[in-house]
């Protein structure tokens, strides 16, 4: 099987972020030959609109096959429902509550995170199902890191309220991405051990992710997914 990037402790909840030698995800085929990889009807998966908003939805096995509209983020605590995003270079965000067997995906790039999409997903774990935040895990997967991602001073004012993300040298700005999603999560009252970053940068690893911010419109997407095997209790 190709690379799959996933939390190296979930081992009870089906997940990952496709590398590169996937294909790229936007194409049903695509998605079709992961599924079978995974074990899976593709008809399971359901996906969003990924307008860069801050919205995140509750979604059932009635919206399984289905595109939710306006949409980033996506949650559900019931079995056979797989939750997925497409990013090359916005970051992946999984949560997982394991006691109340909650998933979750976000698409975060840079204008959604300033919204405080993280936060809202957590939120809404909180508000749909009654997790805890003590119970809540999150998992960074593969994004573009700020080695490769140096922005505008415009881009650079939407994360005024996290000066840390922001490192300014003579002549460029970066912003950490990963830390701004920490710093949500730290907010929300989570303790540091309660989230995984990985430190792959999809844009200087040409191998083995896709990066809009080298390739442009010409790249593809990976999957990140998350769901909770059928067969168990919803
Ligand atoms: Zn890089």
């Amino acid at each position: 099987m190709h690379d799959i990037y996933s939390h190296p402790g979930w081992t009870g909840v089906l997940h990952g972020v496709t590398g590169r030698q996937w294909g790229n995800m936007q194409y049903p085929v695509q998605q079709q030959a992961l599924a079978i990889a995974l074990g899976v009807s593709p008809d399971a998966f359901v996906a969003c609109e990924q307008v860069h908003g801050s919205a995140v939805a509750v979604v059932s096995r009635a919206d399984c096959g289905t595109c939710i509209a306006d949409t980033d983020g996506l949650i559900s605590r019931e079995t056979g429902v797989i939750l997925t995003v497409k990013t090359a270079d916005c970051i992946p965000v999984f949560l997982h509550d394991a006691q109340k067997e909650v998933v979750g995906v976000l698409h975060a790039g840079w204008r959604s995170l300033a919204a405080g999409i993280v936060r809202n997903g957590i939120k809404a774990m909180q508000q749909a199902f009654g997790c805890l935040i003590t119970d809540i895990q999150v998992y960074i997967g593969p994004h573009i890191r700020p080695c490769c991602f140096t922005v505008s001073p415009d881009v650079a004012e939407q994360f005024v309220m996290y000066p840390a993300v922001l490192n300014k040298s003579s002549n460029t700005i970066t912003v950490d991405l990963a830390a701004t999603a920490a710093a949500q999560v730290s907010a929300s009252g989570m303790q540091s051990s309660q989230i995984t970053v990985c430190s792959c940068c999809t844009a200087c690893d040409v191998d083995n992710f896709f990066s809009y911010r080298r390739d442009h419109d010409q790249a593809g997407r990976m999957l990140s997914y998350i769901g909770l095997a059928n067969g168990e209790t919803d």
